[in-house]
């Protein structure tokens, strides 16, 4: 077990269960730095988005590593003022060409826009019958949002990227997407780094001698969550993919299980000032 173990999407295509998130890491010389090292840590999969603004800085890492594009899982993102189905097809192919690729492995809906998604979700779903995005989900949708897009879609989302973490389980969510075949991505798993001192994330840091960082992606991986926590720092990048060699058993998976509070630190879908 090691970076480049996977999981299954429904339509066969493999996701490295963990990944680097790039929000908030400036475009230029931070990205490139941020993603060349974590491809020297061995990860193989990066999460960008338009939003981000820095995708031209993850392709140009990505080129420059040597490693063949296939041997790397990207994904981007359609931003809320992009969507719409003309609007989506453009956005994507901005996209593509600022990462400079002819594919991406997977394109999301970055947020449930009421009254656009449906037709944003169409533009995906060319997108994916071109075999211009290798498998394509949303991000930040709520079972209430699926179950009206499932309606309306012929091909289900493959992945629901959400706010994921102890103290926020998601656990509604989580069984929907089960249920459907979807993969669940957690974005910010760490809680941002907020409440690493927690005590039962102290506990078991110490029980295991590993970080609470290290608890929360073992937690994630032991659940059969796809996890891409933020790190500029090669040291913490490789900290925070260092989980294959320890077990958490079932009663410390739930003892985690018992931080949750329902308490986001993004917005909630329902209320984003779309
Ligand atoms: P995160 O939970 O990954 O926390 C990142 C912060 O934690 C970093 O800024 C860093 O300072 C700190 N950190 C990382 N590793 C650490 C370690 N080992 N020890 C101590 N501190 C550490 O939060 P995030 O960046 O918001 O989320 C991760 C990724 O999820 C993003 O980069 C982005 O790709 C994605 N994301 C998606 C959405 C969405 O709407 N789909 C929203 C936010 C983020």
């Amino acid at each position: 077990m090691s970076l480049t173990t996977t999981t299954k999407l429904h339509n066969g295509v493999e996701i490295p269960v963990i990944g680097l998130g790039v929000y908030k890491v400036e475009a230029g010389t931070d990205v490139y730095q941020a993603v060349s090292s974590a491809l020297e840590q061995g990860y193989r999969h990066i999460d960008t988005a338009s939003f981000y603004q820095n995708e031209e800085g993850v392709g140009k890492a990505i080129a420059d590593s040597g490693i063949p594009r296939e041997e790397i899982f990207v994904t981007t993102k359609v931003w809320n003022d992009e969507q719409g189905y003309d609007n989506t097809l453009a956005a994507f192919d901005r996209s593509l060409n600022r990462l400079n690729m002819d594919y991406v492995d997977l394109y999301l809906v970055h947020w449930p826009v009421p009254g656009k998604y449906k037709e944003t979700w169409k533009a995906l779903e060319t997108i994916y019958e071109q075999g211009k995005a290798k498998a394509i989900g949303v991000s930040n949708f709520l079972p209430h949002h699926l179950d009206d897009l499932i309606q309306a879609a012929t091909i289900k989302p493959m992945v629901n990227q959400i706010e994921l973490h102890p103290q926020l389980a998601q656990v509604e969510t989580r069984q929907y997407c089960k249920n459907n075949n979807i993969i669940v991505e957690a974005w910010a798993p760490l809680g941002k780094a907020s409440y690493f001192d927690d005590p039962v994330l102290q506990e078991l840091a110490t029980k295991y001698n590993k970080t609470p960082a290290q608890i929360i992606v073992r937690w994630d991986y032991q659940n059969g969550i796809v996890t891409i926590p933020k790190s500029v720092k090669a040291t913490r990048q490789q900290e925070n993919a260092a989980i294959f060699d320890f077990e958490l058993t079932d009663e410390d998976m739930e003892k985690i299980d018992s931080i949750n509070q329902d308490k986001r630190i993004g917005f909630h879908p329902d209320e984003f000032p779309y």
